[in-house]
């Protein structure tokens, strides 16, 4: 069982995204999905979900489970994940079935 960073919940590995961060060249940790679990370093997890996303951004949860100390920038995992107030970008080949998560 794992904790989500966002809503604290407790889950099963295979319920929540792994997220690592990779420091870029100007000291900004961008915190990229790794739906693999393969990537190396100080992982966090967190469900799949913008509202968990969302939380954890409010919270510094992210920066915190992933020992960075500078700026946290969540872009790709937003843009995997969308954002919780409308603006959720769908790519196109998952439009029609954002479901399969949570049925599998
Ligand atoms: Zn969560």
């Amino acid at each position: 069982m794992r904790t989500c960073v966002g809503c604290r919940k407790q889950a099963s590995t295979s319920e929540l995204l792994r997220v690592v961060a990779v420091e870029s060249e100007d000291g900004v940790s961008v915190i990229e999905p790794d739906p693999a679990r393969i990537r190396p370093g100080r992982g966090a997890h967190l469900h799949p979900d913008p509202a968990c996303l969302a939380l954890a951004e409010r919270r510094r949860a992210l920066g915190r489970a992933l020992r960075v100390t500078g700026v946290v920038d969540p872009g790709p995992l937003r843009e995997l994940l969308g954002t919780p107030d409308g603006g959720a970008p769908v790519p196109p080949d998952q439009q029609g079935r954002t479901t399969d998560m949570s049925t599998r």
